[in-house]
């Protein structure tokens, strides 16, 4: 097959793809938003509803004018980091973005101020398509300082304690492990360590975890250092701005509110045995007594690996949704048949996978490296599950509603894979075919609702602990790790000793300014395990209904998309209803043993 057919086609984004003329659409974009806050900036106060409606019109305007250079230069260096002019494009548009932000920064600190003081504007029908967005400026209002005091923490953050965050991305990058592989020393630096995490050999994922848990545990007393200095900081910035907890902050930032996460959280608590149940069908799978930490999501050993030509995954994808809905299966088609995805492994294309959205093309742009395995159908299902979110929401909303908080950024996506496992299931034709699909859907489910809540947990308890006078050195910060560890796994699993040490490497702990960024993944996962299991309740009724709450954006917040299907939030019983299509899978398991 042509090669083409499996790379991206940029050129849709841009008018010119002459590099002069990309760096020509940059300046133009720095100089626009200069003349939006000439206009604006300090007159804010002043403005009423039909004014301010003009400025974030005026403010979409330009998102939407300049959102497809910007895209442009940034797939391009995403495609190949090594090619010298995506680079320059990159470091151009880094820049030009940088400078246009610097600019219109002015308006939500003004807005805020203006919402604080005539909160009625947020009723006005003038500005109803800005309505949940005022919305969320007011519930931030109150913790905001000065434009001189924000700056000055930004100034003072960029070489302070951002600067641990840097120091531990350092550090995973620069180091080496010796390991030894069919007999071979080899040494690896930590990314492909970790790649080794998912190796058929047993004795291989055991040695990996040992060997770069065993080298972070060494600089432990550098990694409490730098939690310290991250939580103390946070507390601090609490303090200042006068946030209840040190979770307040996150909560409002991603739209929830702490009833609702309380309740999820206690969700999670009380149905451990669900997923202990699965971990340990999985190693009668595996032919084990215990599930080790290194066999949590290791493929199913004596399977027959299928490998997945990229006409095949497109087949099954599109398969997959079309069931769903013929208007969404048009639209991955047209995914597809226009080159919006990228699918070809090559040197300098970034790792992992992501979907990006376009929104003056009311559409959206894929990324992955599709090596042909299971997990990469399901990676591609995963993102165009993103991009279907992105054709709904910008058909329905201003650019300001298509910026999604990370507690429903994840709904199609997650709904795409349900899908998607669904389809594959109902061709399987034999027990093992099945055991391997519903592996997959499992691992992630229980990384991603049960583990990363293990994470939220051991975020908490650190705060609690420094309340409490108690110092985090390495060895206590490992204690509280092993607590919310043990608090979902139980004896379920059998863990390396230095998996204490498994803390030290998770980047998100070390980002200042950034806290609680676990339990959004928790959220969406239930969420979207309850969607689809009202979906298997009410059947093409509910159709119309998840494209609904897709389209809405991030118009309104999660409780009320949820309250507009009939659910609670705040209730246990809705996170239950996740937990039940869990369950299925892990009964559809079960009945193949
Ligand atoms: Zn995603």
């Amino acid at each position: 097959m042509p090669q083409k057919q499996i790379t991206w086609d940029l050129s849709q984004l841009v008018e010119s793809i002459s590099p002069d003329a990309v760096l020509k659409k940059l300046d133009l974009m720095t100089a626009e938003a200069e003349k939006i806050r000439e206009k604006y900036h300090g007159k804010i106060q002043s403005l009423d509803a039909k004014a301010l409606l003009k400025l974030l019109e005026s403010r979409d305007a330009f998102t939407l004018k300049t959102d497809g250079t910007v895209r442009y230069c940034r797939l391009m260096y995403a495609a190949d980091s090594t090619d010298k002019k995506a680079k320059q494009l990159n470091d151009a548009s880094r820049r030009a973005s940088a400078k246009a932000d610097q600019a219109l920064a002015f308006i939500n600190v003004e807005l805020g101020k203006l919402i604080a003081s005539k909160p009625s504007l947020i009723k006005n029908r003038v500005l109803k398509e800005y309505r949940h967005y005022l919305e969320r400026i007011l519930r931030k209002a109150p913790h905001m300082l000065t434009e001189t005091e924000e700056r000055l923490i930004i100034a003072k953050d960029k070489n302070g304690i951002n600067a641990w965050e840097i120091l531990q991305s350092d550090w995973l990058s620069t180091r080496a492990f010796m390991i030894t592989i069919k007999g071979k020393k080899k040494t690896l630096p930590y990314e492909q360590m970790t790649g080794l995490y998912q190796d058929a050999d047993r004795g291989v994922r055991r040695r990996a975890n040992q060997t770069v848990y065993e080298g972070l545990g060494k600089d432990d007393i550098v990694w409490a250092s730098a939690l310290r200095a991250v939580c103390e900081d946070h507390m601090q910035m609490c303090e200042l701005r006068k946030y209840s907890t040190p979770m307040a902050q996150s909560v409002i930032d991603n739209d929830v509110d702490q009833k609702a996460i309380d309740s999820l959280m206690r969700t999670i608590l009380k149905n451990v045995d669900l997923y202990r149940r699965y971990l340990k069908l999985k190693a009668r799978l595996m032919g084990l007594a215990k599930l080790a930490n290194y066999d949590l999501t290791a493929p199913l050993p004596n399977r027959p690996e299928k490998a997945y030509a990229w006409n095949e995954a497109r087949k099954q994808v599109l398969e997959a949704y079309n069931g769903f809905d013929s208007e969404v299966g048009g639209w991955i088609r047209e995914m597809y048949q226009k080159r919006h995805i990228d699918g070809e492994v090559r040197r300098g294309k970034t790792s992992g996978a992501f979907c990006a959205p376009w929104l003056a093309g009311k559409s959206a742009y894929v990324l992955q490296s599709f090596n042909g395995k299971l997990g990469d159908v399901f990676t591609q299902a995963h993102e165009l599950g993103h991009a279907i979110h992105d054709y709904l929401a910008t058909r329905a909303q201003n650019p300001t509603n298509c910026d999604y908080g990370s507690c429903i950024a994840e709904t199609g996506s997650i709904f795409g894979e349900l899908l998607l496992t669904e389809s594959l299931l109902s061709k399987a034709k034999t027990n093992e075919e099945k055991q391997v699909i519903l592996a997959q859907i499992l691992d992630g489910f229980g990384m991603t609702a049960f583990q990363v809540s293990a994470r939220t947990f051991f975020e908490q308890s650190m705060y609690e602990a420094i309340k409490q006078g108690r110092f985090l050195d390495g060895e206590t910060v490992a204690k509280l790790w092993v607590a919310a560890r043990n608090k979902i796994y139980g004896d379920a699993v059998e863990w390396l000793d230095v998996m204490i040490w498994e803390w030290t490497m998770k980047p998100h702990y070390y980002m200042a300014n950034y806290r609680f960024y676990n339990y959004p993944y928790v959220f969406a996962k239930l969420f979207v395990y309850a969607l689809y299991r009202l979906y298997k309740e009410q059947g093409r009724r509910f159709v119309p209904k998840m494209k609904r709450l897709l389209a809405a954006g991030a118009s309104k917040p999660p409780q009320q998309l949820a309250k507009e299907l009939g659910f609670n939030i705040a209730d246990e019983k809705f996170w239950q209803k996740g937990m039940a299509q869990a369950e299925e899978f892990i009964d559809m398991l079960e009945k193949t043993l």
